[in-house]
């Protein structure tokens, strides 16, 4: 045993038939069961739950196990689980990915990136310099630029962008916000410039992977002088990607609790990890297990109990409740979103969905975060009427969109992300399940379903 039971009650008081009444959480056996989720979830047995391996399968058999156990109806016509594509980069061969102008050539290397999620695909053309690249309230690159005219040229954005530009234009300054303004307007092939090197100023997968649906071409140029010659280029620039790619199958694990009610609401937490980082881990980290244990065990550990404590309390809700456990989430939302799309049911019929993310390690900041409070008028209320809880909540407006509650919002669902904040462990080897706050995980059990109740009150929306 790694940890020091405490052995006590509280009572959470529940709305019954307009009612309030009252259950025993029983701490001890809530934490043994959670502690027991993480710990094989995390283990390294399962290899880091990289989607298309083994230990991803593992965990998703745990997952629908656990659903089977605790009856749930399978939320697909195939079962529990719906399978999806994940398109992973396999090789980026050097000699063909490079620009040219006239006798010069620049293969890849540390001077010229290209995007892992590119096409494979030859342009010849003249270069379109937009600057930063940046359209906001306050600033527009695109000045005096036909927005026609960006589909047969070579779009060249400045990478780095001055302190008070930056600041003035916000999340528009984003590496992802300004190239999904130039596709907008029409562009095809991106050639990022940085004057800086590569070692501190590379993109990550991450970045990229958040553009992989939409068909543009990105290459980064680092150093002053391939910036330049490009910049300065009168010449047609040739530019040619060539990206193999395979698909990885993801599964989404999902059942409902269908108590017959008219209304919904969605319980979700990604279960997917980055394997050995062999995608989105740091080079020098390679071969070591990022297990993984507070992103995102932690979360799918504290949906089981909720679900668990549902079983064991029939009553407590007025609302069916759709449980997901999403795969893809560290490959840019890709289960979610996939979810959302095919949804087996009228995804408008879901009232709220609450998205738990990284939820073990309370000890940090010693406050929970609970992000996107502004998709809807009720949640104001229900944060600020949760005063059972002897932890610290910080309420945010903001979406904060690296989740999975992301994909929800974006298709009009209400929705909120719980989080106990980033740290140095944050995908790396070490997010270990020895470093997990037990007890910060069980409060926050028991503010999940503080929220449901809740909800209860606001059923009648839909
Ligand atoms: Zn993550």
């Amino acid at each position: 045993m790694k940890y020091l039971i405490i052995t006590f009650f509280s009572c959470l008081s529940i709305y019954v038939n307009g009612q309030i009444e009252s259950f025993d959480f029983i701490h001890k056996e809530v934490e043994i069961r959670l502690m027991q989720d993480i710990e094989f979830l995390s283990s390294d047995d399962l290899s880091g739950r990289l989607p298309g391996t083994p230990g991803a399968n593992l965990a998703s058999d745990h997952i629908q196990d656990a659903f089977q156990r605790l009856g749930l109806k399978p939320l697909f016509n195939e079962g529990f689980k719906q399978a999806f594509n994940i398109p992973r980069p396999t090789d980026i061969p050097k000699n063909r990915n490079y620009i040219a102008i006239a006798k010069d050539t620049l293969y890849l290397s540390r001077k010229l990136h290209v995007s892992p999620y590119a096409l494979t695909n030859d342009f010849i053309g003249n270069a379109l310099y937009v600057s930063h690249g940046i359209y906001s309230d306050s600033i527009n690159d695109y000045e005096g630029i036909l927005e026609t005219s960006l589909n047969d040229k070579l779009v060249l954005i400045e990478l780095d962008i001055p302190k008070n530009k930056k600041k003035k234009a916000g999340d528009k300054s984003k590496i992802s916000s300004r190239i999904l303004e130039a596709k907008k307007r029409g562009a095809k092939n991106i050639i990022l410039l940085s004057k800086k090197n590569s070692k501190n100023n590379k993109i990550s997968n991450y970045t990229f992977s958040k553009l992989q649906e939409i068909d543009v071409n990105v290459s980064i140029v680092y150093g002053k002088k391939w910036s330049r010659k490009i910049h300065r280029s009168k010449k047609p620039i040739i530019s040619v990607t060539n990206v193999s790619k395979r698909n990885a199958e993801g599964f989404n694990v999902g059942g409902v609790l269908d108590i017959g009610a008219n209304s919904t609401v969605l319980i979700g937490a990604h279960y997917d990890h980055l394997g050995k980082g062999q995608y989105h881990g740091s080079r020098k980290l390679s071969g070591q297990v990022y297990n993984g244990a507070d992103d995102n065990a932690s979360g799918v550990s504290v949906m089981l109990e909720v679900l668990n404590q549902l079983n064991l309390n029939s009553g407590f809700i007025r609302s069916n409740v759709v449980f997901i456990a999403f795969s893809g989430e560290e490959d840019g939302l890709i289960g979610s979103k996939y979810f959302v799309k095919n949804c087996p049911f009228d995804p408008s019929i879901i009232s709220q969905m609450i998205n738990i993310d990284m939820v073990g390690r309370l000890n940090n900041s010693d406050s929970l975060t609970i992000y996107a409070t502004s998709s809807a008028l009720e949640w104001e209320t229900i944060i600020n009427d949760l005063t059972k809880t002897e932890i610290n909540i910080k309420n945010v407006a903001e979406i904060f969109p690296r989740s999975d509650h992301a994909a929800f919002i974006d298709a009009g669902i209400p929705a909120i992300m719980l989080h106990t904040g980033i740290h140095q462990d944050y995908h790396t080897p070490s997010d270990d399940f020895e470093k997990i706050d037990v007890s910060g995980v069980v409060k926050i059990t028991e503010v999940v379903l503080q929220i449901l109740q809740k909800l209860n009150k606001f059923s009648h929306f839909k």
